[in-house]
């Protein structure tokens, strides 16, 4: 006689798939029982044979569907109660929504395959998706996350699909975006529908057309990415003057010829989250010159969506794939918006009738030193949730104004919101507001604490302080840097941060941005800064980087400084007064300042279009054998980089190229660096360093930097989970928050 047992399992889990895994689970090991969700998470009774109890349990966490990441399982003996079949029950309702919602996914290989299967009923379907894969957060409208609860509402299964959802043994069982060619979604182009519609696309796109394509979280623009007309054509419609576009390779043999593909982007590229993936890009990549001008790397993708698979597959070729939108807009999602917005920049829209939720953009990542380094956090990650080493009250994080986001938090987790952009575009500023209310709802927050910038002008300030009835909390823009690193790794500091960006609020209402700060999540001190300087016009600097070129050159030499070339003697001038006299130009420490001051002081590059765009081109001209540097002195955590911008203005005088002096520059900052957070690690027996803010997405940087705080016995911390830019910033004000409240 086989004795009987019976366990209970209780877990939680983030994603989708769960439950019907569990039930099969149970059934293939003969047990008896049921699972549901309640509000702590998954609950599971099992009751039967003891070795099979046992290698149930074992089984669970070991071979859980690919998008049900679990957080936690334990276990305890319960006395059998003789039940003899294995149900899913309904969630007992009442209780907060645990794990609702997943983020999307790229189709898995059983729906490929199947798309591609000439005989199976969904063969070149483009909404083919199961329980493994597929759209959730772009399409989930509340909870609990369910069929009526997403923008598949409207679409009534067919009986074959809805016994497909109703089967606990298959694998669209309760895949909520279930569909197929009778029942569900259909795309279209003009006039043509269906097959016809994707097959006209894909030949509008041979022939060099710009195809607008719906896509998960918004529409693209696509054109082939070896025509130089149509990218020519696609740039000057976009007004979008030199800033990369990103490129979809059909598969990875494709990418391969584009950029120098190692192991560890291989495995970026193919991930689930199916990220723009940064990688150096190879001499004779088949792209048009006008796809990336001036970077030394081409920001690429593989399909994601059953769509993307055809298109890739019909058009055969590398196509340029950007954002649907004019300039700066944010992307556009909704149907009328797209015909609106993307007619005059589009030949044709290939659209479809599933509508989109939530707009979100496509995450940006690079590999460094191995290590995935997130620059934009959206698609295949948001909803997902960090964990915080404080517990929280309910709240809110409201994040910077550029590259925005927000930040729910309740107990220990934390909720980033997908990349928002550009607050001071009005349409940016009502996703933002209407971001922040969805994700009250999917996560039940009512927030009782609100964290904001101490920037009182920008617009995520405005709305925080705009919100009643709640405990206002004001986070310093580089001690919210700091604390998102450290909460990341689960840590609360102290520790040393090197906070390198463009700009934050200090707290002596200066422009920082060049800081070192030594503390953890409840506080910090200001250890040490860059060296001070004007910036002339203020805001008009960040676009016209000769201007700090010209203010750190008055710093330096005093009297006025021969013009650069290519700026108009007069305008140099009047600039160079105001830096004297420091009327109009507001002090700042910022390093991002820096790294334009130098790159247009070597001639790589007098304005720009975009922040930041400086520096990336030092970095991509910039020699990285050189082994030389320039002065740069360290004193009581000043690093006065007078010295270098003088010799930097020598070298330049004497015709030494910017490859040159762009290393040496890199390898200066990065010493200096390195020599500062030993100083104040070691004043306050701190062993901890943190690099983070938007200078640090500059990967030559980095890699000087990191081997040098290593030798000096330092542990480094980088931003992994989310980016080292101003989209961590409501992740870290949520981490600061919960840490004082
Ligand atoms: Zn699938
Ligand atoms: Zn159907
Ligand atoms: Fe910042």
């Amino acid at each position: 006689m086989t004795r009987r047992t019976s366990a209970r399992v209780q877990g939680t889990v983030q994603g989708v798939g769960f439950r019907p895994y569990v039930y099969r689970l149970a059934r293939e090991e003969g047990l008896a029982g049921y699972v549901l969700n309640d509000e702590r998470g998954v609950l599971v009774d099992v009751e039967g044979a003891a070795e099979a109890v046992e290698r149930f349990v074992a089984r669970l966490a070991a071979e859980a569907p690919p998008l049900a990441a679990i957080e936690s399982v334990a276990w305890t003996a319960l006395p059998p109660t003789g039940a003899h079949e294995f149900r899913i029950l309904e969630s007992p309702g009442g209780g907060e929504p645990a794990a609702p919602v997943a983020a999307d996914a790229a189709t898995c290989a059983d729906c490929l395959a199947e798309l591609f299967d000439a005989a199976d009923r969904r063969f070149r379907y483009p909404f083919v998706n199961c329980t493994n894969c597929g759209p959730r957060f772009t399409i989930v409208r509340g909870v609990p996350y369910d069929r009526p609860m997403t923008t598949m509402a409207g679409f009534a299964m067919c009986e074959r699909c809805r016994a497909e959802y109703e089967d606990p043994a298959d694998r669209r069982f309760h895949a909520q975006p279930n569909a197929c060619p009778d029942c569900g979604p259909t795309v279209r182009l003009g006039a043509a529908a269906g097959d016809h519609a994707l097959r006209l696309a894909a030949a509008a796109l041979d022939d060099g057309a710009i195809v607008a394509v719906k896509g998960l979280g918004g529409y693209h623009l696509a054109c082939r990415a070896d025509d130089e007309a149509a990218v020519a054509r696609l740039r000057a419609r976009k007004h979008r003057e030199d800033r990369p576009f990103a490129v979809m390779a059909p598969d990875l043999d494709a990418a391969r010829t584009l950029v120098a593909l190692g192991e560890a982007e291989a495995e970026l590229l193919t991930g689930r989250d199916r990220p723009i993936v940064l990688v150096a890009r190879r001499a004779d990549a088949p792209v048009a010159a006008a796809v990336a001008p001036r970077s030394a790397e081409l920001g690429v993708m593989l399909p994601y969506s059953p769509l993307h698979h055809l298109l890739a597959a019909d058009a055969a070729t590398t196509l340029v794939m950007t954002s649907g939108n004019v300039s700066d807009e944010p992307i556009a999602y909704r149907d009328d918006d797209a015909r609106e917005r993307l007619t005059g920049i589009a030949d044709h829209v290939l659209a479809h009738d599933r509508p989109i939720r939530t707009r979100t953009d496509d995450s940006v990542v690079r590999s460094v030193a191995g290590r995935r380094m997130m620059l934009r956090r959206s698609r295949g990650h948001v909803p997902g949730a960090l964990a915080l080493p404080v517990a929280a009250r309910h709240l809110l994080a409201c994040g910077a104004e550029l590259k925005s986001t927000f930040c729910l938090a309740k107990g220990t987790r934390a909720w980033p919101g997908h990349h928002i952009g550009d607050l001071r575009n009005e349409e940016t500023l009502r996703s933002f507001a209407v971001g922040v209310a969805h994700f009250e709802r999917l996560f039940a927050v009512a927030p009782e604490v609100v964290a904001h910038d101490l920037h009182p002008d920008y617009l995520s300030t405005t709305y925080a302080l705009a919100r009643q009835d709640v405990e206002h909390v004001a986070v310093q823009h580089h001690h919210a840097h700091l604390a998102a690193v450290l909460a990341e790794h689960g840590e609360r500091g102290p520790a040393i941060g090197a906070i390198y960006d463009g700009m934050g609020y200090g707290v002596d209402g200066m422009v920082w941005g060049g800081e070192l700060l030594a503390g953890g999540l409840h506080g910090f001190e200001r250890a040490g800064h860059l060296w001070p300087v004007r910036m002339p016009g203020g805001d008009r600097a960040v676009r016209q980087p000769w201007r700090m070129a010209c203010a750190w050159l008055v710093e330096v030499q005093g009297a006025a400084p021969a013009p650069l070339p290519g700026i108009e003697p007069r305008t140099w001038h009047a600039v160079a007064e105001l830096a004297r006299t420091g009327l109009a130009a507001p002090l700042t420490t910022s390093m991002g300042r820096l790294f334009d001051a130098v790159a247009a002081l070597c001639g790589v590059r007098t304005a720009v279009s975009y922040e930041g765009q400086a520096a990336v081109e030092l970095e991509a001209v910039s020699d990285r054998t050189d082994r030389g540097g320039y002065p740069l002195d360290v004193a009581g955590g000043v690093l006065d980089a007078r010295g270098t911008i003088a010799a930097v203005a020598l070298q330049v005088a004497a015709g030494v190229g910017p490859s040159v002096i762009g290393g040496r520059f890199h390898r200066t900052i990065a010493r200096a660096t390195a020599q500062a957070c030993a100083e104040a690690a070691g004043a306050r027996g701190l062993d901890t360093v943190v690099l983070s803010g938007g200078v640090w997405q500059n990967r030559l940087l980095l890699e000087l930097t990191v081997p040098l705080l290593q030798r000096a016995g330092l542990r480094v911390l980088v931003p992994e989970r989310l980016p080292p830019n101003d989209g961590a910033i409501s992740f870290g004000q949520a981490a600061v928050a919960a840490a004082r409240s």
